[in-house]
C-alpha cells in the first residue's frame, strides 16, 4: 500500500515537474543556495537570468543591515550585490528633503567671550582700515568706529551686569550710491563677522505676503553657516529703511511700513527668535534654532529723500522766533544742511519713536563729490581701475588712464545721479571694445585711455610693444 501510495506521490510531482518543463522548459535554480524552484519556492527574478529564493534573499539582507550597522560595509559595497543595483538609494537622497545640520553651540566656549577684548582693533585702527577702501565719509566712518568697538567690547565684558552698556544700534542716512552697503560689507570683513543684508521694501508684517521680519535672522544664520554662536555676534544690514515711513492719511491697514517698525523693536533690542535653518521660511520639512538677537549689531540705512525740507522748516520755525530770528532762506543752499538732523526730523519723517529710540547711533553720509568719484576710480585697494589693470595684465597689456579720462568718467557718473555706482556701467561700456580688440593683437604693448575717447571725440592711444611710456603718476 505504502509502496503504491509513494509511487502515486512520485508520479504526481513527476507530473507536475513535466508540467513546469513544459511551461518554461527549464527549472529555475537558487542563485546562491543552487536549490531548484520546486524545493525552495517561488524564486525573486532578478536581471541577467539570476534567480533567488525568497529565504536566501531574506538572509542576505539580514546580514547586510548587520554588517552596515556594524560599519563593516558601506553604501558603496552594498550597490555592488547583485540586484541591489535595481534600487539606486542615490534617487531617493536627492528627492528626500535633507534637514540641514545645526551647529550646537558650545557650551564650554560659550562662557568665554567669543570676542576676546584685546583682540578688538581700536577705532583709529579700524578707520585707518576703512580709509584704504572707503573715500571720503570721514565723518561716517569714525562714528561707526567707535561705535563697532564699543559695541563688540560690550559682547566681550557680557559679565559686566550692573553698568549695562547700551547696544549700539546704527541708523546712516545719505543719498544712493554714497557708499552706505559698502562701508558695512568692509566693516564685516575686517571684524570677520558674518553679515546679513535685507532689503526693508520686501519685508512684511507676519502672514501676510512677502519675508517676515524675522527672515533677516535666518539669513545671518546662513551668513554663519549655520552657527548660531557666530550668528550672534554678526551685523544685520536693513537697507532702504526710508520705506518703512509711516504712510500719511491712509486708513488701510500699512503692512510694510509701521508694522514693520513695530514688528523689529523687539529684534533691535534683543530677544530671542526661532529660525528656520537653512530656509527662508518656517515649514514642517525645515528644522528650528534659537537665535538671540541681543548681541547682533543692527545697522539700518536709507536716503531719506526730502528729509532736507522737514530738517528746513524746524530750523526756520526756530530761526524766526524772538530775539534770534533770521533770514527765512538762511539753509536753503547748505551743504551741510543733513548733518543737522535730529530725531524729531525722522518722527516728522514717518519714523516711529519707539524705533528711533532703539538705533541711538544716528549720522549722515555726504553725496560723493566729482573729486570723491575720480578718486573712487583709482584710490581705493580694490579700485575698480586697478581691476581693469590687472586683467590686461594677463595678456601684458599696460592699460592706464589720463587725469582728463578719470575726470570725463566721474562728469559722467555725476549726472546719473547713482552715486559711484554708475562709475562700473560707465567704464564697462568704454572698455568692452577694448578688452575685445586687444588680444587679437599680440603687438600691443599699452593702451591708454584719453578723456577725448571718454567724450567720444577722439580714441584711446595704443601703443605697440617696445614703445610703452612711464605709467601716469597715481593711476598704476
Ligand atoms: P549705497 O549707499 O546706495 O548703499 P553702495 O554702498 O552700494 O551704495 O555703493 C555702490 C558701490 O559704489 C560700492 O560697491 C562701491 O564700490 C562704490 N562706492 C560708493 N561709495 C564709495 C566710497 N565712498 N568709496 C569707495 N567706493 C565707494
Amino acid at each position: 500500500m505504502t509502496d503504491d501510495f509513494d509511487s502515486k506521490e512520485e508520479l504526481m510531482e513527476e507530473e507536475e515537474r513535466a508540467d513546469k518543463k513544459n511551461h518554461t522548459e527549464y527549472e529555475n535554480f537558487c542563485f546562491l543556495c543552487r536549490r531548484p524552484e520546486s524545493q525552495a519556492g517561488k524564486m525573486i527574478e532578478l536581471p541577467n537570468n539570476i534567480h533567488i529564493c525568497s529565504d536566501c534573499m531574506q538572509k542576505s539582507f539580514d546580514t547586510m543591515n548587520q554588517q552596515m550597522s556594524s560599519g563593516k560595509i558601506n553604501y558603496s559595497d552594498l550597490m555592488n550585490m547583485p540586484g541591489i543595483s535595481m534600487i539606486d538609494l542615490s534617487n531617493f537622497r536627492n528627492t528626500a528633503p535633507q534637514p540641514k545640520k545645526i551647529k550646537k553651540k558650545n557650551e564650554k566656549e560659550e562662557k568665554k567671550p567669543a570676542l576676546d577684548l584685546k583682540n578688538i582693533p581700536a577705532p583709529h585702527k579700524i578707520k585707518a582700515t576703512l580709509d584704504e577702501y572707503v573715500i571720503g565719509q570721514e565723518h561716517a566712518k569714525k562714528v561707526m568706529s567707535v561705535a563697532v568697538y564699543n559695541h563688540y567690547k560690550r559682547v566681550a565684558t557680557d559679565t559686566m551686569d550692573e553698568i549695562d552698556i547700551e547696544k549700539s544700534n546704527m541708523l546712516m542716512i545719505g543719498p544712493t550710491g554714497c557708499g552706505k552697503t559698502y562701508l558695512v560689507k568692509t566693516l564685516a570683513r575686517l571684524l570677520d563677522v558674518p553679515l546679513a543684508i535685507a532689503d526693508a521694501t520686501s519685508l512684511t508684517e507676519a502672514g501676510y505676503i512677502g519675508d517676515d521680519i524675522e527672515s533677516v535672522v535666518s539669513k545671518l544664520l546662513a551668513a554663519a553657516d549655520n552657527d548660531v554662536e557666530k550668528a550672534e555676534h554678526g551685523i544685520i544690514f536693513i537697507d532702504e529703511i526710508d520705506k518703512l515711513a509711516k504712510k500719511k492719511n491712509t486708513n488701510q491697514r500699512d503692512v510694510s511700513g509701521e508694522a514693520v517698525q513695530q514688528g523689529m523693536l523687539k529684534l533691535l533690542e534683543g530677544s530671542e527668535v526661532e529660525v528656520p535653518v537653512g530656509a527662508n521660511s518656517k515649514n514642517a520639512m525645515v528644522p528650528l534654532t534659537t537665535v538671540n538677537t541681543r548681541n547682533i549689531l543692527f545697522i539700518c540705512g536709507g536716503a531719506f529723500p526730502d528729509l532736507e525740507n522737514i530738517i528746513k522748516e524746524r530750523l526756520n520755525k526756530q530761526a524766526s522766533i524772538g530775539f534770534y530770528a533770521d533770514l527765512k532762506d538762511k539753509y536753503d543752499n547748505d551743504p551741510h544742511l543733513l548733518e543737522k538732523v535730529a530725531v524729531e526730523d525722522l518722527r516728522n519723517f514717518g519714523m516711529i519713536p519707539e524705533f528711533i529710540g532703539r538705533l541711538p547711533i544716528i549720522f549722515t553720509l555726504n553725496g560723493l563729490t566729482e573729486d570723491m568719484l575720480v578718486k573712487i576710480l583709482h584710490e581705493p585697494k580694490n579700485a575698480i581701475l586697478k581691476q581693469y589693470q590687472k586683467l590686461l595684465a594677463l595678456d601684458e597689456v599696460k592699460l592706464d588712464f589720463e587725469d582728463d579720462a578719470l575726470k570725463a568718467i566721474a562728469e559722467k557718473a555725476m549726472e546719473k545721479q547713482t552715486g559711484a555706482r554708475a562709475l562700473r556701467a560707465i567704464l564697462e561700456e568704454y572698455m568692452l571694445d577694448i578688452m575685445y580688440e586687444i588680444p587679437k593683437d599680440d603687438s600691443i604693448g599699452q593702451v591708454v585711455i584719453t578723456g577725448d575717447y571718454i567724450r567720444g571725440t577722439g580714441g584711446p592711444r595704443i601703443l605697440l610693444r617696445g614703445q610703452e611710456m612711464p605709467l601716469l603718476e597715481g593711476h598704476a
